[in-house]
């Protein structure tokens, strides 16, 4: 479960301590805890997984809101909401004061989800959590829950909506929170949570929020929501791009034409947009867009370090999702992900398949995403 591997990392970074070997015996400490706890998260887990949490139904996200507030209270981290309007998602905050410490941490993680639509799921739903024997791509078959004392294989794999992004987050940060309690350790530095209920809908509010909340300084905030290594070992990363989107449509003639009589005389709004496209980035996958990278802040020496000194797992990855070759040959994936990128999320005109037909479409269109590096 994904899940167990945040808990330890979160472990690792609340459990600071000056001597390595110490962070390593109480890490072992946590472990001993989960194994000892598992059907108990894996029950909590279920039931919060269960509240549908699309950011814009505004009933539900707030029952989702409720239930953490509770599983909050329990742990006596002095829950509250933080509200920015009616209409609008609220954060959750919670605090661990630790008597003489002169840090502060904030652990973030959002419990709302992509939206969805479940009438468009087939098999389970995406508020039904289903324990499956290993990942869906791997064959994993669907399992009931265990039963009281049954062995938990760590390679069985939860499925619902925000099983990973980012319920684990709230999951993990709070039976992180539970472990260290039972067995008496004491963080170093004193820890606020923050939990976000729009993240997926743009953290349209976030900035308001921050804005106007004193309790939320700190010495540094712990953003739970990103993904394990690639190769399944646990990473800190030191940052994120930040990402804005494009609409781009392009219009033809004022009606679907028919192609046998006006092929070849009326612009066709799908090609117009396809080297529209093309035109934005090279054979090579670099982007041709003038003064694209001119404004990208060189990475430091620490940073180039940490990127030679992580695995290299390129090849690998290549195997695993069958691509035969990469863009911007020469360089890794770690080094790529520091540059600005422009992705084509999606792209329409006209119809395919079995509703294809023989016309000039009136429009077509594309959504990008641009992902931002700091200077940028
Ligand atoms: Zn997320």
């Amino acid at each position: 479960m994904k899940i167990l591997l945040y808990i330890i990392l979160v472990t690792i970074l609340l459990a600071t301590s000056s001597a390595r070997y110490g962070v390593v015996a109480q890490q072992s400490k946590v472990r001993e805890y989960r194994i000892a706890n598992e059907h108990r998260i894996l029950e909590e887990f279920v039931t919060l997984l269960s509240i549908p949490n699309v950011a814009s139904d505004h009933v539900n996200i707030r029952r989702n809101a409720a239930l953490i507030i509770e599983m909050m209270r329990r742990r006596g981290l002095e829950p509250r909401l933080l509200e920015a309007g009616n209409s609008v998602p609220p954060a959750i905050y919670g605090e661990w004061k630790v008597p003489g410490a002169t840090r502060t941490i904030i652990l973030y993680a959002h419990y709302d989800g992509q939206p969805t639509d479940p009438k468009q799921w087939a098999g389970t739903m995406p508020w039904q959590p289903t324990l499956r024997s290993a990942a869906l791509e791997a064959g994993g078959t669907i399992l009931s829950m265990p039963k009281p004392g049954e062995k938990i294989d760590p390679e069985w794999r939860l499925y619902a909506r925000s099983a990973s992004d980012d319920k684990a987050g709230v999951m993990a940060i709070l039976t992180a929170v539970d472990a260290l309690k039972a067995q008496g350790i004491a963080p170093t530095s004193n820890v606020k949570f923050f939990f976000e209920g729009e993240e997926e809908a743009g953290s349209s509010h976030l900035g308001d929020i921050i804005r106007d909340q004193k309790l939320l300084e700190a010495d540094a905030w712990l953003i739970c929501d990103g993904p394990v290594h690639q190769s399944g070992l646990k990473q800190v990363v030191f940052g994120v791009r930040g990402d804005t989107n494009v609409d781009l449509t392009v219009y033809g003639a004022k009606r679907p034409l028919h192609s046998g009589h006006y092929g070849n005389w009326s612009p066709n709004p799908g090609l117009i947009l396809a080297k529209l496209l093309s035109s934005m980035k090279d054979e090579a996958g670099r982007v041709t867009i003038a003064g694209w990278y001119d404004d990208v802040a060189p990475l430091g020496e620490t940073e180039r370090r940490a990127i030679e000194e992580a695995p290299h797992y390129d090849n690998e990855l290549k195997t695993q999702l069958g691509l035969a070759r990469t863009e911007n040959a020469g360089k890794s994936l770690l080094e790529l992900i520091n540059e600005p990128s422009l992705n084509i999320n999606g792209m329409s005109s006209g119809d395919v398949g079995a509703l294809a037909r023989n016309v000039i479409p009136t429009t077509a269109s594309a959504v990008l995403d641009l992902r931002l590096v700091k200077g940028t």
